[in-house]
């Protein structure tokens, strides 16, 4: 399979982004290399008493704009170069909406569909407690993705904190609401990915739409961010016309009843089967006739190998790194605008920001709050990032870099005359 590499693809991104605005050399090399990378490995009881040994990661990217932040991600693929490769797009994605955080991130190597709840708690607890020494509310502050949740970072709350014997609920981000959550984080990645949207229409980026109502979408992945994408696209009155999930797809070309399919997938555990629509593959709804794709799954949905398949007017990269560099280049050359992660699905790690503010300041804000910042936020930067790439004549995605590169290479030689930022280092 013609898959470029996550990382390679970033850092090719980043070269392209630092030519352009000839930043000084030691930041570039800072940029394209990680502050520190950590493998740690660590045994867990099962539940028929056997016991395993699991690996998990935790990358730090860069700190340049302030503490590491990123998630933590449970998938039997996990690895380093994937890690690596999402906690620089966490830099990256913090610069493009202008948030004082870094980029980290961490995954485990398991499959969280196998395991029982007693032993998802005991492996986060045993992650914990490896990679305690190098997070903290003011070092680097993970979040959910893939396969976790609020339930997991509460366990990450609790083990960190006996291992220090500390009340630090800033530590993680995404928590449940009882344990200084923010209201508006479940649905801040696919708010902040509407709104997106919205902006980018609204300044006539997508030929021959002007709203989303009727407009034909297909979304790929349907949990935290697709799942609720999907829903909100169908309260503005969008045709969800297929979605899909690891095991399998549905399509109804008149459009999915979103309320019904969330409810089918609660109880079944997949969307396949729904009634009132077809089952198909997850490569067919990718090649499937719409204004909208938006993939938000995993990386490397669309590749040189189906690229050419793809008939959607524009795609919204919800989930990272889901388009490859490469395929990206060829759907700009065909005229269709994609809507690059590192800009579509900030959102999620600006409610976390806000989240983290809140717990510093022990504040609570309302929904409405939390709501307008967001919306505020995506979209003057995303006014930034499409005006950047007009300017420059490149693809959104390299404007994007270009916005991000620029202000991280501001702040990189102020603070590093600064006494903060000296302090802040000790810490590390
Ligand atoms: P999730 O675990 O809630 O959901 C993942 C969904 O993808 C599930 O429905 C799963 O069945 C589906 N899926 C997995 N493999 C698939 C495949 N091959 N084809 C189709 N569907 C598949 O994860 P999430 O939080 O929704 O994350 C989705 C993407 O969004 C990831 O790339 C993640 O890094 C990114 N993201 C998430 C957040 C967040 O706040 N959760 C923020 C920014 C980016």
């Amino acid at each position: 399979m013609n898959q470029s590499s996550p990382y390679e693809s970033a850092k090719e991104l980043l070269e392209e982004a630092s030519d352009r605005l000839r930043i000084e050399d030691w930041i570039r090399e800072a940029l394209m290399m990680t502050h520190r990378e950590l493998h740690v490995t660590f045994p867990i009881e099962m539940d028929d008493g056997s016991i395993k040994i699991f690996n998990g990661y935790r990358v730090q990217h860069n700190h340049m704009r302030g503490p590491f932040k990123g998630g933590i991600r449970y998938h039997w693929d996990v690895n380093l170069d994937e890690v690596r490769a999402l906690a620089t797009w966490m830099t990256i994605k913090c610069a493009v909406v202008d948030i004082p955080l870094g980029g980290g991130k961490g995954g485990v190597v398991c499959n969280p569909k196998d395991m029982s709840e007693k032993e998802l708690e005991r492996m986060t607890r045993g992650f914990v407690r490896r990679i305690a020494p190098v997070i903290g509310s003011s070092i680097d502050i993970p979040a959910p993705d893939v396969y976790t949740n609020a339930k997991v970072m509460r366990w990450i709350v609790e083990e960190y904190n006996k291992c220090f014997g500390k009340k630090d609920l800033a530590v993680v981000t995404g928590k449940p609401l009882d344990m200084g959550g923010s209201e508006g984080r479940e649905e801040a990645t696919a708010l902040g990915g509407l709104y997106v949207l919205k902006q980018v229409i609204k300044e006539g980026f997508v030929k021959g739409v002007d709203t989303l109502k009727d407009k034909r979408v297909v979304v790929q992945g349907f949990g935290n961010v697709g799942g609720i994408f999907a829903r909100l696209a169908f309260e503005e009155g969008a045709k969800v016309i297929a979605v899909s999930d690891s095991k399998g797809a549905i399509v109804n070309n008149e459009g999915l009843d979103i309320p019904k399919v969330i409810q089918h997938k609660k109880k079944n555990g997949c969307v396949g089967d729904c009634s009132g629509s077809t089952n198909a593959t997850n490569e067919q709804i990718l090649e499937l006739d719409c204004d909208i794709l938006v993939p938000a799954a995993l990386e490397n949905a669309i590749t040189t190998e189906n690229v050419r398949m793809i008939k959607a007017g524009m795609v919204l990269e919800l989930g990272n790194g889901s388009v490859s560099a490469n395929a990206d280049k060829r759907l700009s050359k065909k005229g269709i605008i994609v809507i690059p992660d590192v800009l579509a699905n900030a959102g999620g790690v600006t409610v976390s920001y806000f989240e983290w503010k809140q717990n510093l300041a022990k504040k609570h804000w309302s929904k409405e709050e939390v709501y307008n910042k967001l919306e505020r936020i995506m979209k003057r930067n995303t006014s930034l990032v499409l005006d950047t790439a007009k300017k420059n004549k490149v693809t959104v995605r390299l404007g994007a870099y270009i916005v991000a590169v620029s202000r991280i290479a501001e702040k990189a030689k102020i603070e590093l005359k600064s006494s903060h930022y000296q302090c802040f280092e000790k810490l590390l």
